[in-house]
């Protein structure tokens, strides 16, 4: 079997189940699995392959439960003043009389591509997709979804994929007001198609593809879906990924709905358990716009095994905090960590992270850096049940990442952790393998167009743009919905 060696000035290994800083250390494996990971000059001598990363960091690979495979648009939509935002929301007018898909199937596809490609040269490794679904007719059509599956073969990423599906869609309402409108045959239609991809991702017999469950948003699904769901979850034994417990409007709209809270529907429709991974998960009993104190759903989310997938970055831009990562943690919740948004840098999230719970506990040791990279590495692997991956140790898969630290700009190193997510950023990726099999390779990745993908994605975000407003209630055009930081330059005559 071929032997890969990689070597690098500090490598954090796992040894007596946590992690561990090795000094001038080398990783050595075979086919897939790690077989050495010790200092400089400990492993086989005799390999096939040998790479000396000099002055880099090399870890497990980034694992992002909550990954943007979209085009940007917080670019759009993270800034919007009151009277705007609810025209990006699709209208009441819009859901009845004009839905339709923004892209074809090929440019859905190129938006993939492109998507995919940013993980991996942000040095994810491991990722379980998230797209919205503003730009499209209804949902993720099955067959958008075997492409995407495709596409990640081809670039090597490990990935856990199923179509998202709805039974409705959050509108604006005439008079500005929030609510969902139902279409529920296309609910039970998208949760067979769920189900169908699900046998498809098991026929191909990929180590790096597992079909998931990945229903939209809670207040957009109907009890029956939820509890479909479950059972397909149960029947299949998979894992769950359903954003909720994430702001005070689906909190409204769920008590409207069903007379319970995010929490309570949960639980009542069978999904509360440890197939279940929740995004976001900030709106819960202890959130200041709930009761402001723990009354419980901590332990129920603990005692549950359900798994959190924090995103830092996309909260902070959306102006948001958990509260709290470090009592999230000390109750016994599994914490991943997810991008969300663009861009998909889990480094600058972990910092992010780091730096807002200083803000929500008002201590500057709230949630240390090695808490966040355990999110990003065991935690995300827990939350996937996967312990082979997420940990540098002998019989792991080969999963990781290099990261260089040698440019000036790094500025002086001290723990290579800590320095790194506080100077640093994703973008310093060169190197990451899956399974033993090189995806970056000096930064870039050989197979992959980039030029050609960034022309192509920038032209698919312009017509995205222009879409909104066509789904605006007030339907005001882009130029209108998005102006510009400041006047265009004009010359005077
Ligand atoms: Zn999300």
């Amino acid at each position: 079997m071929r032997r890969t060696r990689w070597r690098a000035a500090h490598v954090l290994a796992h040894r007596r189940g946590g992690h561990a800083l090795l000094r001038d250390g080398e990783v050595v494996w075979e086919g897939d699995t790690l077989v050495y990971v010790g200092p400089r000059g400990g492993g086989p001598a005799r390999v096939d392959e040998d790479l000396d990363l000099g002055e880099s960091l090399l870890m497990p690979g980034l694992i992002d439960l909550d990954a943007l495979t979209d085009i940007d648009h917080l670019v759009l939509d993270s800034w919007a003043p009151a009277d705007r935002a609810p025209g990006l929301q699709w209208s009441a007018d819009h859901f009845a009389h004009g839905r339709r898909d923004v892209f074809t199937p090929d440019e859905r596809a190129t938006v993939r591509e492109y998507a995919l490609a940013q993980l991996a040269l942000h040095g994810v490794t491991t990722y379980m997709p998230i797209a919205s679904e503003v730009h499209s007719a209804w949902a993720e059509p099955y067959d958008e979804l075997v492409r995407m599956a495709e596409t990640s073969r081809r670039i090597g990423l490990r990935a856990y994929l199923g179509p998202a599906y709805r039974s409705g869609v959050n509108v604006t309402t005439p008079d500005g007001g929030r609510d969902v409108a139902f279409d529920e045959e296309r609910g039970r239609a998208g949760l067979r198609d769920a189900v169908r991809f699900l046998d498809h991702a098991a026929a191909l017999r990929d180590p790096l593809v597992t079909g998931v469950l990945l229903p939209c948003r809670i207040e957009t699904l109907t009890e029956e879906i939820l509890r479909g769901t479950a059972e397909a979850a149960a029947r299949r034994d998979v894992l769950v990924r359903l954003h909720c417990l994430q702001g005070t409007t689906e909190r409204d709209l769920v008590a409207r709905l069903h007379g319970t809270t995010p929490l309570g529907l949960l639980a009542r429709t069978g999904l509360l358990g440890d197939r279940l991974l929740i995004p976001h998960g900030l709106v819960i009993d202890r959130h200041p716009s709930v009761h402001g104190e723990d009354r419980g759903d901590l332990a129920a989310l603990a005692e549950a095994g359900v798994s959190v997938i924090h995103c830092p970055q996309t909260s902070l831009r959306y102006g948001q905090v958990l509260h709290s990562f470090a009592a999230y943690r000390a109750a016994g919740v599994t914490l991943a960590l997810g991008t969300d948004s663009f861009p998909p840098d889990l480094i600058r999230g972990m910092d992010t992270g780091v730096h807002l719970a200083k803000l929500a506990e008002g201590r500057a040791d709230a949630a240390p850096a090695e808490h966040y990279v355990e999110a990003a590495t065991l935690g995300g692997a827990r939350a996937l049940r996967r312990p082979d991956l997420g940990r540098l140790e002998p019989g792991a898969r080969a999963d990781l990442v290099a990261f260089r630290l040698d440019d000036i700009r790094d500025g002086v190193q001290d723990d290579p952790v800590r320095t790194f997510l506080l100077n640093g950023t994703a973008r310093q990726a060169t190197h990451s393998a899956v399974a033993g099999r090189p995806v970056l390779t000096d930064g870039a990745l050989p197979g992959t167009d980039l030029p050609g993908l960034r022309r192509r994605a920038q032209a698919l975000f312009e017509k995205m743009r222009a879409a909104y407003g066509e789904r605006d209630v007030l339907r005001r055009d882009a130029a209108e919905l998005f102006p510009p930081t400041f006047p265009p330059f004009e010359e005077t005559p």
